[in-house]
């Protein structure tokens, strides 16, 4: 079975990408990057997530990692005058990539397997189907080369990247996604704070989707079967 590198965060979008690409049936090896302002619960939830999935997952630790907030916060006059979004860190996805296309190549992998949905994109010119374009070109141009190489080399998948986070609720849910398991708010705590932009947009595409957030209810999860739409 090809071999698929899975770039797991904890949240809603890339765990439905984790389920689709076991639905594959692609041998499976998930990663995880770990930096100081990722939400403790965050990796908790991949922790679950993998268990609960059964497929392994690396975690890599990117200690210098830093949102802009926080440099700027240290040091006010690094990152010239750029205009910001929120949650921004620079270069995130070229480090990401970066570091799966390393695990891509040690393990002979066909394709890196993502959650990015079409959203992503705004305010984030490292989450653009221009940038995953090009980042699987240069991964192309400078893999090693083998003697049983695929004419298609190592593939970035993409399945949600033109759809919206409603569309990959309805998705995952046929697929059996244990969304209870996953964690979307910015910040720590025993429950999502509710306020944040992560938790609203959480509520907003559960809502949307008309599926109850198994997160927040204390009732028994009953999940869906069947067949991918
Ligand atoms: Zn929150």
């Amino acid at each position: 079975m090809p071999i698929a590198i899975v770039l797991l965060s904890g949240g809603i979008d890339s765990t439905t990408a984790l389920y689709w690409a076991m639905k594959q049936e692609f041998t499976i090896l998930s990663i995880t990057c770990k930096y100081p302002s990722r939400p403790a619960k965050e990796l908790e939830a991949v922790r679950n997530i993998k268990q609960c999935a059964g497929v392994n997952c690396i975690e890599v630790e990117l200690p210098f990692l830093r949102t802009a907030a926080e440099i700027m916060k240290e040091n006010p006059s690094l990152l010239g005058n750029a205009k910001i979004p929120e949650g921004f860190i620079p270069a995130r996805n070229t480090i990401f990539y970066s570091v799966a296309t390393y695990f891509a190549e040690i393990y002979n992998a066909s394709f890196i397997v993502a959650g990015h949905i079409e959203t992503d994109s705004i305010g984030f010119p490292d989450a653009t189907p221009r940038f995953f374009q090009l980042m699987e070109q240069l991964i192309n141009e400078t893999k090693l080369k083998r003697d049983n190489d695929s004419l298609n080399g190592i593939q970035l998948v993409m399945p949600f990247l033109h759809r919206t986070k409603q569309d990959v609720l309805k998705i995952g849910s046929t697929l059996g996604v244990p969304y209870e398991l996953t964690w979307s708010c910015y910040y720590d705590g025993n429950e999502p704070c509710q306020r944040c932009v992560q938790c609203s947009e959480r509520t907003d595409a559960f809502a949307k989707a008309g599926l109850k957030d198994p997160q927040l209810s204390n009732q028994p999860v009953k999940r869906m079967s069947g067949k991918e739409s």
